[in-house]
């Protein structure tokens, strides 16, 4: 794996890769995790070489075990990059085993799109896959690190009260190791992903990956398809970084959740009507000295065809109130 050293030269992107390992775990107590061995995800290769898994449009939950993210991998001539682990360790090792009936290369790169859990849970699982037995390099947004050691604790909570021991939750929670403050490049050998950290939008720290070989987009959560879009970084940066998404010269995009790969970049106009609209809603409400809780209770319903509505649409318009208030 070589980081790309003209992305320096020209001073337009800029891979923030630390010396010095300060790989971090946040230990817990060892469990069992119960994993069959060989019990691999489903995966579909939706470009040459670019495989992926597609989660279930659902809250985490024991029978799904927090497999409720997009996953994918990437085969290089040298190695392998995964862009997310699940939301478990069994989760993440069963995107091993489905990465090891393709080819038998180490796994050179763990790439995390963005802190939820449901895509960082299982990055425990590929510890040990690097090359003779090496760790990987765990590549994630600058701001990655720090948003997941203050969110661990509540994390966790939610995961074992979501999944209870079906999820087996992490026995560690593994941060990543290479900060990528702008973007950069990684060479898989002969195959080169581009990675760009976005501002503030679903999160705070999410990040893309372009596979520049086949034009394939792993988006992460700044794209939601089917599943409602869930807020909860800024609404008002998420549709600011729309227009600069659309210029990614992509062909196909994978979203963090929805269909494993859609074309691009017409995948992001519903989810940009919808953000548009709950924006404008709570604009006029906060405008008109609608309190928070009315303005949350008369929230109109978002349009047809997006799931998980109950779980996230109130959640959204709160979370646009406590912003868009202060604008
Ligand atoms: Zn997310």
């Amino acid at each position: 794996m070589r980081l790309a050293p003209a992305a320096f030269a020209l001073g337009l992107l800029a891979v923030t890769v630390l010396a010095q390992a300060h790989q971090e775990v946040l230990a817990q107590p060892p469990r069992a995790v119960g994993e069959a061995a060989g019990d691999a995800l489903t995966t579909v290769e939706i470009a040459p070489g670019v495989y992926v898994h597609e989660g279930a449009e659902a809250l985490a939950a024991p029978d799904n075990r927090g497999d409720i993210a997009n996953l994918g991998f990437v085969v290089g001539a040298e190695g392998v990059a995964v862009i997310d682990t699940g939301g478990s360790v069994a989760i993440g090792r069963a995107l091993l085993a489905a990465i090891r009936e393709v080819t038998a290369l180490p796994v050179l790169a763990v790439i995390n799109t963005h802190m939820h859990p449901d895509h960082t849970f299982g990055n425990a699982a590929f510890r040990g896959a690097g090359p003779q037995g090496a760790d990987p390099a765990f590549f994630a947004h600058a701001k990655l690190g720090r948003a997941l050691a203050v969110r661990a604790g509540h994390y966790r909570a939610s995961t074992s009260l979501a999944m209870g021991d079906a999820g087996a939750g992490p026995e560690e929670i593994v941060l990543p190791d290479r900060d990528v403050a702008e973007g950069g490049e990684i060479d898989l050998g002969g195959r080169v992903l581009r990675l760009t950290a976005w501002p503030t939008a679903h999160t705070d720290n999410d990040l893309t990956v372009l596979d520049l070989a086949t034009g394939t987009l792993f988006a992460g959560d700044l794209v939601f398809v089917h599943h409602l879009p869930v807020v909860d970084g800024s609404i008002a940066g998420w549709l600011a970084v729309h227009p600069r998404l659309a210029e990614l010269s992509a062909t196909r995009v994978v979203p963090g959740h929805g269909p494993a790969a859609v074309p691009w970049p017409a995948a992001l106009a519903p989810q940009r009507r919808y953000l548009e609209g709950v924006a404008a809603e709570v604009r006029r409400a906060i405008a008109e000295g609608t309190p928070l809780a009315r303005a949350v209770a008369d929230a109109p319903e978002p349009a047809a065809g997006w799931v998980l509505v109950d779980a996230f649409h109130r959640r959204n318009v709160t979370a646009a109130y406590a912003e868009l208030e202060w604008e």
